[in-house]
């Protein structure tokens, strides 16, 4: 077997080790889904969430009211997602700028390719590649594979990329090895592997569907 076909066959393994994974929270909007995603840098899922709700609760999160709304009463919303000093004033800039280019939503952002959406989004701090490719596949349904940090350790780890390689050449790997059409799919199914199995801190290469393919495994 060579090294293409064994880390195709490590993703291959993973995704169906871990099986379908099943998203329980769902954004009711493009813009949504861009601050819910905004929120969860640099922090855990329940955290973000927490943030999102009480933002939703205090503010609203649509365009106009977040655009309206002082830096500070955002502030004070978000706190339970960290970075709230940095995060609050991009999403009041993001909120202006969504309401006055895209009146009629941030989904008519999304006939747009892939890559004129990145362009559009990229031009903002606090949006970089990840949150851009978590937009595009779970707001727009494209067949994309978005890198975060459980990614990439995997990633590295499997060999698919070196240590200190670009977020494309990871995404780019990573999506070679996976089907069509299955890439949201190896995404939330690595996301849990990261959480649970190729953990940051001692990895459980014991209990490993992956172990025999693995060059990083520790010490069984
Ligand atoms: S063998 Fe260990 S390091 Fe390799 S993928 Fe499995 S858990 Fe991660």
């Amino acid at each position: 077997m060579d090294e293409k076909e064994r880390r195709s066959r490590a993703l291959q393994q993973i995704v169906q080790h871990v099986g379908k994974v099943k998203i329980l929270f769902k954004w009711s909007s493009a813009f949504e889904n861009l601050i819910g995603t905004i929120l969860s840098q640099n922090t855990n899922d329940h955290n973000s969430r927490r943030a999102f709700q009480t933002l939703k609760k205090n503010i609203r999160v649509d365009p106009s009211s977040l655009a309206e709304a002082s830096v500070k009463s955002i502030k004070d919303s978000i706190r339970s997602a960290g970075l709230y000093n940095i995060k609050a004033p991009r999403i009041k800039t993001i909120a202006e700028h969504v309401r006055n280019t895209y009146p009629d939503g941030l989904e008519t952002l999304l006939i747009q390719s892939d890559d004129e959406v990145r362009d559009n989004l990229k031009r903002f701090q606090g949006i970089g590649d990840k949150t851009i490719d978590v937009f595009l596949a779970f707001a727009g349904g494209r067949d994309i594979l978005p890198v975060d940090t459980h990614v990439r350790r995997i990633a590295t780890r499997l060999g698919f990329a070196p240590r200190n390689a670009e977020y494309r050449e990871i995404r780019k790997s990573l999506e070679e090895a996976t089907p069509t059409s299955m890439r949201r799919d190896a995404h939330l199914a690595l996301l849990r592997f990261g959480r649970t199995i190729c953990t940051a801190k001692s990895p459980k290469c014991h209990q490993c569907p992956v172990k025999e393919l693995c060059p990083s495994r520790r010490d069984l």
